[in-house]
């Protein structure tokens, strides 16, 4: 199942220029494989492409498409090893995570397979006795999906099961870093039989210039992107020339709450598992922990304990919860967060080194004595480092976990119910998890609020972002 060409309306295809490029293993730096290197033809050519098959795509049954869909999703399901191989290859995540994460992107394409025969309208009251109002759900065109390197399989799944599902076509752009899972997905999706043009998988080294082009073509109707806030702001400023609707997942800040009423080893497991999950690299990450005066020190201790335990390695090694970080930029980054916090006077519990071999392996970190003045506070980590503040009361929290422009998850851990609802509805997140630590799921709505972006995937809302509405007035 390892693919290297483009997928380009149902042809397997080379980049015309003959360029490749490499797809590196972050545990071992070595190359996996070198994949078709897409140029302006060949993104123009998969606009074209899509442009054509949703003439006739548009107009299918909400059968047809769920049926394709669900079996795309038997065929996920059937091939999940080889699918997880190919992700903790390349993204360097422990294999059962990896395994785990195919599950999880497969039951996108189940959910909206369901979802695609409930897209229903609405009949008003006319306005006059001879007036009928009828509002109508159709799909906006041909979409974009722009994804990251975190979760190649499930970022891609959640938007193109809710695009095709709506209707539309879609064509995908990969990360580069991990563009291997995304061709497999695009074979399973070839054998489940979607007719040519409906579902693109364009793989380049240029996003940027894949950015410019989609972005002023006014065939592109929708753009569905999942990465930095920078990038997320850059394609929307591009895309205000054609005024195309935009879905933005950028990045998180997340607050992590520990009140002194919380259950211990709960709120250390939910810590642990939020912010070591695919090794601190997910937008929903915790990123500041606050924990209350009152239960500080126990939290510390046995959090501690816990992160010590954790066996760091080869995605495919017995034993691994944590992998390398993607690449060196990463690493760079980690280090630097952690000399600018001790420098302004942080202390590291553990961790907090580079672990020296073939990959990117960074050891998983504890920091205390974290202040707002580090760059640590306000930048999302996005590896494994975990910085440990603490606080007096509820309002304080709520003021601090607040102050940051992001609004992606937030998690309380706490027994009073007042607390839990009081702190919940003040937090200024899309999502918040109380006593847990885990929140991503296709039934509910995942996306944020402030620069963390808008729009809504999964859920029984994620196909609205692919629709548009249309009222037709009836005059008997
Ligand atoms: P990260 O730092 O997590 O890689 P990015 O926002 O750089 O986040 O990347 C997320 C996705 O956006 C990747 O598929 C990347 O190739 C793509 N990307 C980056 N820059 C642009 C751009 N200017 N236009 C379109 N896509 C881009």
């Amino acid at each position: 199942m390892l693919k290297t060409q483009a997928y380009i309306n149902g042809k397997w295809t080379n980049a015309e220029s003959g360029k490749q490029f490499s797809v590196l293993n972050p545990a071992t730096k070595k190359e996996i494989a070198q994949v078709s290197d897409c140029d302006e033809k060949e993104i123009q050519q998969a606009i074209e492409s899509a442009h054509n098959a949703f003439k006739t795509w548009k107009n299918t049954s909400a059968g047809e498409r769920a049926n394709l869909l669900r079996k795309w999703f038997d065929l996920m399901i059937q091939h999940k090893d080889e699918l997880g191989n190919i992700l903790a290859l390349e993204a360097g995540k422990p294999l059962q995570e990896a395994i785990g994460e195919v599950v999880y992107g497969a039951s996108f394409i189940e959910w909206f397979a369901e979802e695609a025969r409930r897209a229903y309208g609405d009949i008003i009251p006319g306005h006059q006795a001879n007036k009928r109002i009828q509002v109508i759900r159709q799909p906006i065109g041909v979409t974009v999906a722009i994804t990251p390197w975190n979760f190649p399989n499930a970022m891609i799944t959640r938007k193109v099961g809710a695009a095709l599902a709506a209707g539309c076509t879609m064509i995908v752009k990969p990360s580069e870093e991990t563009p291997l899972s995304a061709l497999a997905m695009a074979e399973l999706a070839e054998k489940a039989g979607f007719p040519s043009g409906v579902l693109q998988f364009v793989t380049t080294s240029n996003a940027k210039l894949f950015g410019e082009i989609v972005t002023a073509s006014s065939i592109v109707k929708k753009i569905s992107f999942t990465g930095s806030t920078q990038v997320g702001k850059w394609l929307m400023e591009k895309s205000a020339g054609t005024l195309k609707k935009l879905s933005l997942e950028l990045g998180g800040n997340a607050p992590f709450i520990v009140f002194d009423d919380a259950d211990l080893e709960a709120a250390t497991d939910g810590a642990l598992a939020s912010k070591f999950r695919n090794n601190g690299q997910t937008c929903v990450c915790a990123n500041r922990i606050f924990v209350q005066e009152g239960i500080y020190d126990a939290f510390v201790k046995r959090f501690t304990e816990k992160v010590k335990a954790q066996k760091v390695g080869n995605p495919f090694d017995q034993g691994v919860s944590i992998g390398p970080l993607i690449n060196y930029k990463a690493v760079q980054k980690v280090s630097r967060l952690i000399t600018d916090a001790t420098d302004k006077g942080a202390s590291v519990i553990c961790g907090g080194t580079l672990i020296q071999g073939e990959g990117h392996f960074f050891e998983p970190t504890v920091i205390t004595k974290v202040n707002a003045t580090m760059e640590i506070a306000h930048e999302e980590i996005f590896g494994p480092i975990a910085p440990i503040f603490s606080f007096k009361t509820a309002e304080e929290v709520i003021e601090k976990a607040n102050d940051t422009s992001a609004g992606l998850a937030a998690y309380i851990y706490a027994s009073n119910y007042k607390t839990i609802y009081q702190v919940s509805e003040a937090l200024e997140y899309g999502m918040v998890g109380v006593n847990t630590g885990m929140i991503s799921t296709t039934v509910a709505p995942f996306g944020g609020v402030k620069e963390s972006g808008f729009g809504r995937e999964g859920s029984k809302y994620g196909m609205d972002e692919y629709q548009v509405m249309k009222y037709i007035c009836l005059e008997v």
